[in-house]
């Protein structure tokens, strides 16, 4: 595969007239996201980090690499229990502690805005209890069960299409570097690499708490 050695001139705003898609980086966050980050940067571009509450931790500086560089972060849940399995008070502290970590880790006071269902599993009480739009993928690399980055960028790269939503995991070391090598080349495909929140405005679509995306 052919990376190209100069990073293309990327508008900053985005087009919504050509092609976008949105990376999605789970279960982090993780010490690879610094590279992660730093490539995204590199080419005008950005993702969405799904992040599981119980390891914001002390990835203050993870938290807020991610956000300067105008990547969005999203909850996943503090500690990926299955939602489908709690209700009451244990459904919403899935939703609410992992909001207040990354609030409190940013430097911003930022709030989180969308949020990933472990495993995508959902149902009419997990939708109910949601204070977030609730948003899957299209494409599943399945790179955690692979950690293989080859197939893993294979597998972006034969499926990948205008509005797709990739889900891949940040925790490992293969998945960082299928991102490395599947960012130049999407953007080279002219793919706009955009968050989950740029990717809806730009599709005109109004997200609602609890629905499904
Ligand atoms: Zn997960």
């Amino acid at each position: 595969i052919q990376v190209p050695i100069e990073a293309p001139i990327v508008k900053n705003e985005i087009d919504p007239s050509k092609p976008m898609i949105a990376l999605t980086f789970d279960d982090g966050p993780s010490k690879n996201d610094y590279e992660i980050v730093a490539k995204l940067k590199e080419y005008n571009a950005r993702a969405t980090f799904y992040v599981l509450g119980k390891n914001v931790g002390n990835k203050e500086d993870i938290i807020n690499t991610i956000l300067d560089s105008g990547c969005e972060i999203g909850g996943h849940s503090w500690d990926h229990t299955s939602l489908v399995k709690l209700s009451g008070n244990a459904l919403t502290n899935q939703f609410t502690s992992v909001r207040d970590v990354v609030k409190s880790a940013s430097n911003n006071g930022y709030e989180i805005k969308t949020f990933r269902p472990p495993y995508g599993a959902v149902n009419e009480v997990v939708k109910g209890a949601s204070p977030f739009p609730l948003i899957m993928w299209d494409i599943d690399t399945l790179d955690w069960k692979t950690r293989n980055a080859k197939k893993t960028v294979d597998h972006v790269l034969k499926n990948v299409k205008d509005g797709s939503i990739i889900l891949m995991h940040d925790i490992h070391s293969e998945s960082k570097d299928a991102a490395i090598e599947l960012i130049p080349i999407l953007v080279e495909k002219g793919y706009q690499l955009v968050t989950i929140s740029e990717l809806m405005e730009a599709k005109n679509i109004q997200m609602q708490n609890g629905v499904l995306y």
